[in-house]
């Protein structure tokens, strides 16, 4: 999980507050604390945390005097915080700048640029793989004649994921290579065409030349920054380096599964006003994260990432279009019962075998899951996974059928006031908790409102987290 240890400590600091009888002063400042003192240790820059924590209080204290004001009605104290910290949070990570998309059926140029040893030749191959997953025709440019072995490098990750490549172990100037490349793929009809530079030269002049001349021999959609997430803060003046040099659009920031200072890097970043498009958490072919400030926060905050696992679900639907229709329809509709969010569950279980190990991240998308889950092995993820599992096998199939309602009690108002006597019978008969059966019930809410919501788009709305 990218970020474990900030998140551990962002969602300890929020359990807490949660843990807490009334939330007065002492509290909050407790809070604030926790919360200033781990972003602190993940390099954060101290005047970020600083505004970080005056925008929280001020937050705070003005929403509980606008709701006295309008005749004191009683406000969730806790609900209050933890949007606000929420808001800032993603605030920090948030450049406030959409970077490009590319578009089917047109030749979309993306360049990679970066310091030698920040990533820039796996990150390559990881977003082929991406771009090739979903439908684009794919392929990788390696331009880099400075380094000795990087064709070879590329060579060997494009051949393993089967993806087309261009290269030369002749010629040696960058530009023709790169404009060769480009062109013979253009006229092929390829979608994503991924240009690899060098990330190295004598001199650094030399280096930003080189970006400049290829940049213009190739005109690129998207020219993307690699960076190493173990610089932490000082992520702010290498990207503007670049970016005085070689202007570019979109971030991905890499090795964040190793690396303490990650905070710092993506909040660093974010200060530019360049948006970052993913991250990097592995050497393996498939870490390779989407970014996006709002699921970020969200995930790091044990609060799981709706938008990426409905993602995931599209993916995996891809490989059986009639079941997708089928799945869309439900979806946009929000007609999503237990029965389907049972057999999302199975699928995320059989995703391990196509994605790698990765259960635990699919799972840290979940709603509802565990901080633990997150963090923990893969034998956590699978257990939390099939007690989820167990608790949809001991439903009736009326119950399965239905939107999970059905377990709750109401009152003459038509309000759900608790579980009922059911509920308890299929936790009873799961062998789980009253609390699982609450999550999970939870989960297939959310699901079936985000899907409504978003319409099949992605939009989504932070209410839901704290008013599931
Ligand atoms: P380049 O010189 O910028 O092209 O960097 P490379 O792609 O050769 O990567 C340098 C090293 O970093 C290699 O050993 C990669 O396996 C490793 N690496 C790249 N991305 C990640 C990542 O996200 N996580 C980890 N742990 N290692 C990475």
């Amino acid at each position: 999980m990218v970020l474990a240890d900030l998140g551990a400590r962002l969602h300890g600091a929020l359990s807490q507050l949660s843990r807490a009888p009334v939330v007065d002063d002492q509290v909050l400042d407790a809070l604030l604390k926790e919360l200033t003192a781990a972003l602190l240790e993940s390099d954060v820059n101290v005047k970020l945390v600083a505004s970080l924590r005056n925008k929280v209080k001020t937050k705070v204290k003005k929403s509980l005097e606008e709701s006295a004001a309008a005749g004191g009605r009683e406000v969730n104290r806790k609900n209050v915080v933890q949007k606000a910290v929420f808001d800032e949070l993603v605030a920090l990570v948030d450049p406030g700048v959409e970077p490009y998309k590319p578009i089917k059926g047109k030749a979309n140029v993306l360049m990679a640029v970066g310091i030698q040893g920040a990533g820039k030749t796996t990150t390559c191959t990881k977003l082929a793989v991406h771009y090739q997953r979903r439908g684009f025709r794919t392929c990788l440019v390696c331009a880099d004649t400075f380094r000795a072995g990087a064709f070879d490098q590329l060579k060997q990750n494009a051949t393993k994921a089967k993806i087309p490549f261009y290269g030369s172990y002749t010629e040696t100037d960058p530009v023709a290579i790169a404009s060769l490349g480009v062109e013979k793929f253009r006229k092929e009809r390829f979608e994503v065409i991924i240009v690899d530079t060098s990330g190295r030269h004598k001199q650094e002049s030399e280096l930003f030349e080189e970006m400049v001349a290829i940049s213009n021999a190739v005109k690129p959609d998207m020219t993307i920054m690699v960076l190493d997430a173990s610089i932490g803060q000082a992520a702010e003046g290498q990207s503007r380096a670049f970016k005085d040099s070689a202007d570019f659009g979109a971030i991905i920031v890499t090795k964040l599964d190793g690396h303490a200072k990650g905070g710092g890097a993506i909040s660093a970043v974010a200060a530019t006003k360049t948006p970052i498009i993913f991250l990097g958490t592995g050497e393996h072919m498939n870490d390779l994260e989407r970014f996006a400030p709002q699921p970020f926060v969200s995930k790091l905050l044990g609060m799981g990432d709706m938008q990426g696992l409905m993602e995931h679900m599209q993916d995996m639907a891809r490989a059986n279009p009639e079941r997708q229709k089928e799945m869309a329809k439900k979806l946009e509709q929000g007609k999503f019962s237990l029965r389907d969010w049972r057999e999302q569950l199975s699928s995320i279980m059989n995703m391990r075998l196509t994605y790698r190990g990765s259960l635990s991240k699919i799972a840290s998308m979940i709603p509802g899951l565990p901080a633990g889950v997150m963090d923990g092995s893969e034998e956590e993820a699978t257990m939390k996974m099939k007690r989820l599992m167990f608790i949809t096998d001991a439903m009736r199939q009326d119950e399965l059928d239905s939107d999970g309602l059905i377990f709750f009690s109401f009152d003459k108002a038509g309000h759900p006031v608790g579980l009922n006597r059911r509920a308890r019978r299929v936790a009873r008969g799961s062998g789980t908790s009253l609390r699982e059966v609450e999550e999970l019930l939870a989960q297939a809410r959310m699901m079936a409102g985000m899907a409504r919501q978003a319409g099949g788009q992605n939009g989504w709305c932070v209410s839901h987290l704290f008013h599931p």
